[in-house]
């Protein structure tokens, strides 16, 4: 019997509790909140879709490796086993532990960058090219047209642009160019992945023009899922191993683990080339710590060499990426206007479509976040013109190009009832969507706004959706 019913690939051993509030209770604190739900308190909320990154549960067997942490200040033996995990999934022989994924990107680009260095991505995730501009160099996002369009279906809207890569080559001489790195899956355009032959094509491009090639590589459990099953010639290999032929690519990577490697922190740098390995490690032991931690605990590093093994077990993965397009195939039956196909970690709802009534200057945005928490609690993220918007000389607002909510899911926390309940919320809040009005912003900070600005709706209409 073929089910069509997904289950969850785990039971349930530890409970967290979920406090139920009401209505009228969340009116109250998303006020107190000044409408912003990054200054809400935890307990406040009933479903908090703010972020996958760091937010997984871990296994029974983490916490067991939890107990077993050996916390030796040097060559502990939890360092010995992340090091193996490390060296055995990427095949890189040097590695570097680091307490999260921007500590890796900031001992390599700080190295390799510097002004008049040109970095080129498929698109930099923020931390990326906050290190890379930090460093004085420049970051130049290349996605494929077909990345930029929520609409239009692609099986790897994830991949980088080549013709532009070797536009910019041309231009810039790969002498100055640092790096070309790959984000797999690819964060910031909703999770998309990458295939296996663009992938390769940047590898054979780097080669050539001797640039060093580097995967962004904190979702790649995640990706190797779509490859396996969108890419023709993958459909035998465990994704493990395409996970390994993609790293086998690279001459590198930087890694979150605070995404597929199933853990709450931890990060590495892992490479191939020893010298540049031994100038990192100089600059870790400078500001994270000795190189057989580097700002982790040996605890910390007996869990990520754990994670790293159970995200590969076929059944997660499968539940992981059918979870997330769950919730996207739900929306999208509502009628709730969503990127298309969902990627791996998160949906993205476009919600100028969802409010068309509402311009960028009002941020719809922020209407269908404040939203979902009054009707629901459910926490989320606005990723428009709050996040990413700008003001003229004048002062003008000169808004984002898209207008997004991001829904992202945390690893192996929230049951389908969950995501069911999420739906429903949906369903409530376009029963009389175009009543809701949008908001206006009180106070504002001069940098990454969206994280401390506070809002006022402009009622009276937000008080009745
Ligand atoms: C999360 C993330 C990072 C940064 O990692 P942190 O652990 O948050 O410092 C870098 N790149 C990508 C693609 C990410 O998703």
């Amino acid at each position: 019997m073929k089910f069509k019913t997904i289950i969850e690939p785990f039971r349930i051993k530890t409970v967290e509790r979920i406090r139920l509030t009401t209505e009228e209770e969340r009116r109250e604190y998303l006020h107190a909140a000044s409408y912003n739900p990054f200054l809400l308190k935890s307990d406040q909320v009933i479903i908090d879709l703010l972020t996958d990154s760091g937010t997984s549960a871990m296994s029974a067997e983490q916490w067991a490796g939890i107990m077993r942490g050996d916390e030796s200040y040097a060559g502990a033996a939890s360092w010995q086993r992340m090091e193996a995990a490390v060296r055995d999934l990427t095949g890189y022989p040097y590695v570097l532990p680091t307490h999260q994924g921007r500590a890796a990107e900031h001992l390599l680009y700080t190295r390799i960058g510097g002004k008049g260095k040109i970095f080129i991505s498929n698109t930099h995730f923020d931390t990326t090219r906050a290190n890379i501009e930090f460093s004085g160099a420049t970051a130049i996002d290349c996605p494929i047209p077909e990345g930029r369009q929520p609409d239009l279906f692609h099986p790897f809207k994830g991949n980088l642009d080549t013709q532009q890569l070797l536009e910019n080559i041309e231009k810039y001489g790969a002498g100055n160019i640092a790096a070309v790195i790959l984000t797999v899956t690819n964060n910031s355009g909703g999770g998309q992945p990458v295939s296996m032959a663009n992938a390769r094509e940047v590898s054979d491009i780097c080669k050539k023009h001797g640039i060093l090639f580097i995967l962004d590589a904190c979702r790649i459990a995640e990706n190797a899922w779509f490859v396996r099953h969108r890419e023709p010639g993958y459909e035998e290999k465990t994704y493990r191993q395409i996970a390994q032929e993609m790293f086998a690519l690279a001459d590198g990577c930087v890694f979150s683990a605070k995404k597929d490697a199933l853990v709450n922190i931890g990060g590495f740098l892992a490479l191939r080339d020893l010298d540049l390995a031994l100038q990192c490690r100089t600059v870790l032991i400078v500001t994270e710590g000795f190189s057989t931690y580097g700002g982790l605990s040996g605890r910390d590093m007996e869990a990520i060499a754990i994670g790293l093994e159970e995200v590969f077990d076929p059944d997660y993965l499968h539940y992981r990426i059918k979870s997330t397009a769950y919730l996207a195939d739900k929306l999208h039956e509502l009628g709730v206007p969503i990127m298309r196909p969902a990627g791996g970690h998160a949906v993205y709802v476009d919600a100028k479509a969802f409010y068309p009534h509402i311009p960028p200057e009002e941020y719809p945005g922020q209407a269908l976040v404040c939203g979902l928490y009054l009707k629901g609690g459910i926490r989320c993220c606005e990723i428009g013109s709050v996040m990413f918007g700008k003001y003229d000389e004048t002062g003008r607002l000169i808004p984002a190009a898209m207008e997004l909510v991001r829904l992202a899911i945390p690893r192996r926390v929230y049951t389908q009832s969950h995501i069911d309940y999420v739906v429903e919320t949906f369903s409530g809040l376009l029963e009389n969507r175009q009543d809701v009005a949008g908001f206006r912003i009180t106070s504002e900070p001069p940098f990454l706004r969206h994280f401390t600005a506070r809002f006022e709706p402009l009622i009276p209409v937000f008080e009745t959706i």
